[in-house]
């Protein structure tokens, strides 16, 4: 079933587990996130990136009919949108939450434009998640981690009670995508954070961060986790491992799907939020 993930998230915070963020780039890998979720009876989210499907409209229609379907309670976010028109977007296609991405903004402007955001989707019920602290982009994007710049509390507190956000993605050490070598993540920064900021916290950049230290970092208060590279690795290692020969071209979308599938377990796992439906 298709639902917000504020209420799963305050869930998860209350009862110190966290629910994994699987991005998802159309609707097969959408099924394959999904199917690792009824198996280990675990809520989800599904993260959709603007720019990064070929077509917001038609992707994004698909993964919210596929969320549906669903036996298990399935949220379905505009990830890292960028702009008030991408919002309204997703707002108009039914997606039951949002992230606008300011992050890279200066206080105010961030500030400004999540306040307006929230006012509108709070209105039709929609959840609000942002950014504040900056996450760099990772590898290839011209960002890596050193573009980052740790969430500070004090003013994270603030920024929470002038926007009316329901979720904030902190910043304390990740990056988005592949890494080279292994991030070491601030666990005082996360434990005063948890302490303070009064919504649940966002991890973002949680592929290829280490296993402990997401284990760690779901244990210590992150109630949602952003995992997408590792699902796309999960699929290119299986297609490495499957047999084509003969007609085993046939077989192409559900080794994919398996991958997927075997990926999104995992992540599950880290979260400790099997069982939690
Ligand atoms: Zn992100």
């Amino acid at each position: 079933m298709l639902v917000s993930m504020v209420q799963m998230l305050r869930d998860a915070r209350e009862q110190g587990y966290c629910v994994p963020a699987l991005g998802c780039g159309n609707e097969h890998q959408a099924r394959a996130c999904i199917a690792a979720a009824e198996q280990a009876s675990s809520p989800l989210i599904l993260l959709v990136i603007y720019e990064v499907v070929p077509s917001f409209e038609t992707i994004g229609r698909g993964v919210l009919r596929v969320a549906e379907e669903a036996s298990v309670p399935v949220s379905v976010i505009l990830d890292h949108g960028k702009t008030f028109e991408q919002v309204m977007h997703a707002i108009r296609l039914g997606f039951p939450d949002v992230m606008l991405d300011c992050s890279a903004l200066p206080y105010e402007e961030n500030a400004s434009r999540m306040r307006e955001v929230v006012r509108v989707a709070h209105a039709v019920g929609v959840g609000v998640e942002a950014e504040f602290g900056h996450v760099g982009m990772g590898l290839g994007t011209g960002e890596t981690a050193d573009h980052s710049v740790y969430t500070d509390p004090d003013k994270a507190v603030r920024f929470v009670s002038e926007t009316g956000v329901d979720a904030l993605a902190v910043s304390i050490g990740t990056a988005h995508g592949a890494y080279e070598g292994t991030p070491e993540l601030q666990f005082g920064l996360l434990a005063e954070l948890r302490e303070k900021v009064p919504v649940p916290l966002v991890l973002h950049g949680g592929s290829g961060s280490g296993e402990e230290n997401l284990r760690n970092a779901c244990r210590m208060g992150v109630a949602k986790l952003n995992i997408a590279h590792d699902l796309y690795c999960g699929a290119l290692r299986a297609l490495e491992d499957a047999d084509f020969t003969g007609n085993g071209a046939y077989d192409l979308y559900n080794v994919v799907f398996h991958g997927i599938e075997a990926a999104a377990a995992h992540a599950i796992d880290i979260c400790g939020s099997a069982g939690k439906v």
